[in-house]
């Protein structure tokens, strides 16, 4: 397995039992996982993912690790948060090595956070793998850079997806111009997040993209202006996890696409 191509290359050594290792799996395509990532899930005694994991990642995972899936799907959350971080504490002290492994970037829109602090107030000894977020992912496979010299100084991630299930956003601050918008989880809120950021001052032609499973077989991006991108997204049947990409950089896509979207 991989891991021997790097047979010297300094680690901080072997997955330890009763120790949680939550582990950022990337977008989507394995490739994308980092070497410590890697190693990590080849070790796992137990493994907890969310359904964000592709089912590629999945098979890169020690074949004789025990399997939880952890849910987090809109509305469907399979185990609750809190009953989660407890369970990671048991099955810590049952002296496994638990992987938790999330989506993109655990600290990222992950609740890593949460996690955490249940594990630090438990004493339960863990480590963070930082895994590349959708945003930087998506947006490199999508041939989109999230900054420009030309076209964006600042770029900012949010989520349309708040716990209350309303969209309570910084809209002056989202609504600038020489700024890319990250939007992660906006899919439902993609009408009400472009009417926004126009009555808050961006053109109505402002540049804006969506892009289905970036980084996958199925990637699939449609891009607009804030004003045609809801029913244009609508109309090309696009499903959860989308990203969506607001900012002149988006019109930079025809010039630097690389990735050929099939799905
Ligand atoms: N921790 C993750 C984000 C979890 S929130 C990260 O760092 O990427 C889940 C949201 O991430 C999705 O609703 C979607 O907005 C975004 N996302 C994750 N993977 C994606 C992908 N392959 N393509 C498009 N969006 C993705």
């Amino acid at each position: 397995m991989t891991p021997s191509l790097l047979p010297d290359y300094p680690t901080r050594g072997p997955a330890q039992p009763g120790t949680v290792y939550l582990v950022g799996a990337g977008p989507g395509d394995p490739e994308l996982l980092t070497v410590r990532a890697l190693r990590i899930i080849a070790q796992a005694d137990v493994l907890v993912y969310d359904h964000l994991v592709s089912q590629a990642i999945l098979d890169l995972v020690n074949p004789a690790a025990e399997r939880m899936y952890a849910g987090k799907q809109r509305g469907n959350h399979s185990v609750p948060q809190d009953d989660l971080n407890l369970l990671l504490v048991k099955l810590a002290r049952e002296n496994k090595r638990i992987v938790r492994l999330k989506g993109g970037d655990p600290y990222t829109f992950g609740r890593g956070g949460e996690e955490v602090e249940t594990l630090k107030e438990n004493g339960v000894p863990f480590e963070v793998v930082p895994g590349i977020t959708a945003a930087a992912g998506v947006a490199a496979f999508a041939g989109i850079p999230l900054t420009h010299r030309n076209h964006a100084q600042a770029c900012v991630f949010v989520t349309g997806h708040l716990k209350d299930g309303s969209m309570n956003l910084d809209w002056p601050g989202l609504a600038r111009r020489r700024q890319t918008v990250i939007i992660y989880m906006g899919l439902n809120g993609l009408s009400y997040l472009c009417e926004q950021l126009v009555a808050h001052g961006l053109p109505a032609d402002w540049p804006a993209a969506i892009v289905q499973q970036g980084t996958t077989a199925n990637q699939r991006t449609v891009t607009g202006t804030l004003t045609t991108l809801p029913e244009l997204a609508v109309n090309a049947g696009l499903k959860a996890p989308t990203l969506i990409i607001v900012g002149e950089v988006v019109k930079l896509k025809d010039k630097l696409t690389w990735f050929s979207e099939t799905g």
